[in-house]
């Protein structure tokens, strides 16, 4: 709830300190019990950050982390280490959890050295039973990380997220690196395990087609803060927001022969500088159906039709997405 998560701005000679720039600015959301909750967002919005903060492993500036009802900020560090091995995270590069000097065997057993304490040979025999769980021989443990591919050595970061039996997943890119036929493996895996063994999973990517199948929800976050929410389903069928509209216009369809039915919506520009946001919605300078009202009025999380909320002025006071007079940025 309301996590900010703040860093310095950046100092230039002979000028005035900067304001911090907030990196995550209010961001709140629920991740229940089974369920996959995709977080999307161009690269820079915060999704990392927001993650990490709920992990602390940076520390947020303000906000609350409940993990089944315990709050997780402020706990001091022998608490905070015994409630983060329910929560694990998978990063875009293997090489970030899989030492390339450590044999398989060793990576995926120091989580189980840490948190579980078992004798050699339960230990060999769990790691065998956690690789042939993500679907690799356990005869693999005796090899390197550079002897496998990049889809095999995403596995192997899972078997080794999910030693110590955790609770939740957060995969941060976790299949972004990986090809189209890649990726759709290991997001097989990840719903196989989620059936078998009941794990939550926090999916962050910035790629929506990669989102779409695995999630129950969808955030969808820009400059720092969520814009929408809402089923998966209904987030895809009739985005609320003109930020989503305009990511999902992008998204390749599937077919050749499924006729597309929205046109391609495209943003003006990069995302600007966070430590510089536009006065009232963020997404003004970049949105095609902008309002007088929206550069100076910070629009509000309201109820979306359908399911979630959504922080837009055409939710709030104006017209709906649908009714409303697109302004071409062509
Ligand atoms: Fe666009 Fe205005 Fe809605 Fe912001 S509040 S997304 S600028 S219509
Ligand atoms: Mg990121």
């Amino acid at each position: 709830r309301d996590l900010v998560v703040s860093f310095p701005g950046r100092r230039r000679p002979f000028r005035a300190a900067p304001p911090p720039l907030r990196a995550v600015d209010g961001v709140g959301f629920d991740l229940h019990e089974g369920e996959t909750l995709g977080l999307v967002g161009e690269s820079g919005c915060g999704k990392s950050t927001t993650a990490r903060g709920v992990m602390r492993l940076v520390e947020p500036a303000a906000g609350s982390v409940k993990l089944r009802g315990r709050e997780l900020l402020g706990l001091p560090a022998a608490q905070l280490r015994a409630a983060r091995r329910d929560v694990q995270m998978v990063f875009q590069d293997p090489y970030s959890s899989l030492d390339p000097s450590m044999l398989i065997r060793e990576s995926i057993g120091e989580p189980l050295d840490v948190h579980l304490k078992l004798g050699r040979r339960d230990r060999a025999e769990r790691v065998g039973e956690l690789l042939r769980r993500v679907g690799l021989p356990p005869e693999y443990m005796m090899r390197y990380p550079h002897e496998f591919s990049g889809g095999q050595r995403q596995r192997l970061t899972i078997a080794r997220a999910i030693a110590a039996d955790p609770k939740i997943l957060v995969l941060d890119e976790a299949v972004s690196a990986l090809d189209v036929s890649t990726q759709n493996q290991v997001i097989g895996l990840l719903e196989e395990l989620s059936a078998a063994i009941g794990l939550t999973y926090l999916f962050i990517a910035h790629d929506l087609s990669v989102v779409r199948h695995i999630s129950d929800r969808v955030a969808v976050m820009y400059l720092g803060q969520i814009v929408e929410h809402g089923d998966a389903t209904r987030v895809f069928d009739a985005p609320a927001h003109p930020y989503t509209e305009a990511l999902l216009s992008a998204v390749p369809v599937p077919s050749p022969r499924v006729q597309r039915s929205r046109e391609r919506i495209v943003l003006a520009g990069d995302p600007p500088d966070p430590s510089r946001v536009p006065p009232g919605c963020r997404f003004h300078t970049r949105c095609p159906y902008v309002m007088d009202l929206c550069r100076t009025e910070v629009p509000q999380p309201t109820r979306a039709q359908g399911s979630g909320e959504v922080a837009c002025h055409l939710h709030t006071s104006g017209p709906t997405l649908a009714g409303a007079s697109v302004r071409s940025l062509g």
